[in-house]
């Protein structure tokens, strides 16, 4: 784990662990001792285990208890990381294996609990000893008091848009408190790839991308098949370059190049250099730890937005002991839950007169955190708030086989890679538009593609993908195939191997110096080479596969608004006092969002959501 997210992240630990002072948790004593009183031999030991990552836990125990426990691991800052200090505390406070796993980091949760109990086993513990620690629950937490707070402006949700729009509120002077339901901040952000569409018009960059925001307009508009509020998507790309010198000056940083994003369409995509969504966080943290007017209560649920005389002025919420917490605004609320990908009954409901995609059940799973459900979208149509186009849902056809997340996608831009299915044939045009390609993968055999590039990607064949994961690690893991030739590769998938030959010598001839050059293939595409990152096609070993699903991914519908960010009635008039930026928001990308878009609009919505909310007086 790097130093500087570690330290970064700090804030967001130590609000987790002043979160986690159990009360009750007193120690068993009903274990099967044996005639000397000892259930372990007391020492230390280790465990390698699998959280999202490799991990190594080494825990020392006493004759009796779990004294203390290490954890070695590269795990998620903000999302995988948070859960290391809470499960840690957890188990020693409550001398148990069967305590909660943190929510939106399962797989982090489990590890750890494997690799204590693992290292129970290697200090003689006998599986009655294991049976009682995993039996044993957690101490509940004894209910506290109803609070109420007060601040100028509220926002509820500390992912992408309520960060952005709550240090842009206390940068204007407000006082502000962030309500957030997990333990950490970053929502569905945080898990992204990180880079957003953005161009600076007139520079030599958007000369030599050919790029402009009367481009980025148009093809938002025209990706979205013309369903997104021509003055939202405006709003949008004129405001998408400021965001980017905004979290400059927040001490961000980004790649000098752009890169194309998935369904991207152009390469404008602004490429943070930390992996993830990670960056935003750190920034935001950096800032809060300089600026005590901005304060985050985490574990606490919002559950419903309080109405006064037709304004809203506050929200109450259950506190992490059921009690009940009332935040109350001086000026507005801004309301940034996210979207409602993860929300299997609302996205089938929504989608109930809507044939475009196959019925989206549990079955097909979800890139999103498992805390963002949409809950905005129902609090505020209880006050009012119109909803609108909320059947369009957009899947990805990047997820992981087994969780539907990102994890271990292998691509890093949208031009040096190809998608073949199980014939070992392509099957659309990669460069296109992300529900079209979806639609695609949804006719092949077993709805199931693997995604394949060359060194070019990887050039020295220990990089990170765009999700902090190093390429190395997921081979060996055998989470993405390493080959020397295409046939090796062709073996490893098990597809024929003359039609995967043929299949990279047809799309070599598109790229950079082949005999079709410059023009579009089969299935349309043009995007074969960016600018700067030359691609020659997929003829240089080692190369590079990984399997991929349909993953339910963005709600472009949600919540209307207009520019302002303000929320809008069924009745078209602005409901007072309420605010809404992000994927909560619905009406901006239309039917289909172009990749590299979401981001783009957290950080413009919130901004300009924050700034309104605080200028808002009732
Ligand atoms: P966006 O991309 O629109 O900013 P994110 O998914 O990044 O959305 O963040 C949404 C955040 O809102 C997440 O951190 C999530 O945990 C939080 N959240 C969702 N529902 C609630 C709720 N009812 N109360 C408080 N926080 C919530």
């Amino acid at each position: 784990m790097k130093n500087s997210i570690k330290r970064t992240l700090s804030l967001v630990l130590s609000a987790i662990l002043a979160s986690i002072t159990l009360t009750a948790c007193g120690k068993n004593s009903n274990l099967d001792n044996t005639d000397t009183g000892a259930i372990f031999q007391a020492g230390t030991y280790s465990s390698s285990v699998k959280g999202m990552h490799d991990m190594m836990v080494t825990v020392t125990l006493t004759e009796n208890e779990v004294e203390n426990i290490d954890v070695d691991h590269s795990e998620t800052p903000g999302v995988g990381e948070p859960a290391v200090a809470v499960m840690t505390e957890s188990i020693i406070s409550n001398q148990s294996l069967g305590i909660n796993v943190v929510s939106g980091a399962t797989l982090t949760s489990n590890g750890i609990l494997d690799g204590v109990k693992d290292c129970m086993v290697q200090a003689g513990a006998s599986q009655s000893i294991i049976d009682n620690f995993l039996n044993r629950g957690q101490a509940s937490k004894e209910k506290e008091e109803d609070k109420e707070y007060t601040a100028d402006v509220v926002v509820i949700g500390a992912g992408g848009a309520g960060m952005a729009a709550a240090v842009t509120a206390s940068q204007k002077g407000a006082n502000v408190i962030v309500i957030e339901k997990s333990g950490n901040m970053g929502g569905n952000t945080v898990l992204s790839g990180g880079a957003f569409n953005a161009v600076e018009d007139g520079s030599e960059m958007a000369a030599s991308t050919n790029d402009s925001v009367e481009n980025h307009y148009n093809q938002t508009i025209n990706g979205g098949d013309n369903q997104g509020k021509p003055e939202l998507v405006r709003t949008l790309v004129e405001n998408a370059w400021s965001a980017v010198e905004w979290l400059k000056d927040l001490g961000m940083e980004f790649l000098d190049v752009p890169t194309t994003v998935a369904g991207g369409l152009w390469q404008r995509g602004q490429k943070p250099v930390e992996p993830e969504g990670i960056g935003f966080f750190m920034a935001y943290d950096d800032y809060m730890a300089e600026n005590s007017n901005l304060e985050i209560l985490y574990y606490t649920d919002a559950t419903e937005l309080v109405l006064n005389d037709g304004v809203v002025t506050g929200v109450i919420c259950e506190g992490e002991t059921g009690n009940k917490v009332t935040v109350s605004a001086n000026n507005g609320v801004v309301l940034a839950t996210g979207g409602f990908a993860g929300n299997v009954e609302l996205r089938t409901e929504s989608l109930k007169d809507s044939d475009k995609w196959p019925i989206l059940d549990e079955s097909i799973k979800t890139t999103n955190s498992s805390n963002v459900t949409g809950d905005g979208i129902i609090m505020a149509e209880a006050v009012g708030a119109n909803l609108i186009q909320m059947d369009n849902i957009q899947l990805l056809p990047l997820g992981d086989t087994v969780t539907g997340s990102l994890s271990g996608n292998i691509g890093h831009g949208a031009t040096s890679f190809i998608f073949v299915n199980k014939e070992g044939e392509r099957f659309t045009n990669e460069g296109g538009r992300r529900d079209d390609m979806t639609l695609d993968l949804f006719n092949q055999t077993d709805n199931f593609m693997y995604m394949i590039m060359d060194s070019d990607t990887y050039p020295n064949g220990d990089e990170l993908n765009n999700f902090g994961e190093h390429i190395n690690d997921l081979v060996a893991d055998g989470r993405a195939y390493k080959a020397d030739t295409i046939e090796e590769l062709a073996e490893m998938l098990n597809v024929p191997s003359e039609t995967l030959k043929a299949t990279i010598e047809e799309y070599n001839k598109y790229c950079l110096g082949g005999e079709k050059e410059g023009q579009a293939d089969e299935f349309g595409r043009t995007l074969f080479t960016d600018a700067q990152n030359v691609n020659n096609g997929i003829n240089t070993a080692p190369y590079y596969a990984a399997a991929r699903v349909p993953t339910v991914h963005h709600t472009m519908g949600g919540v209307e608004i207009n520019e302002n960010t303000e929320v809008l009635d069924t009745n078209g008039n602005v409901i007072s006092g309420l605010y809404a930026a992000g994927e909560v928001a619905g009406g901006i990308h239309g039917t289909n969002r172009l990749g590299g878009n979401a981001l783009t609009d957290t950080i413009v919505f919130g901004r300009i959501a924050g700034e309104n909310a605080f200028n808002f007086s009732k």
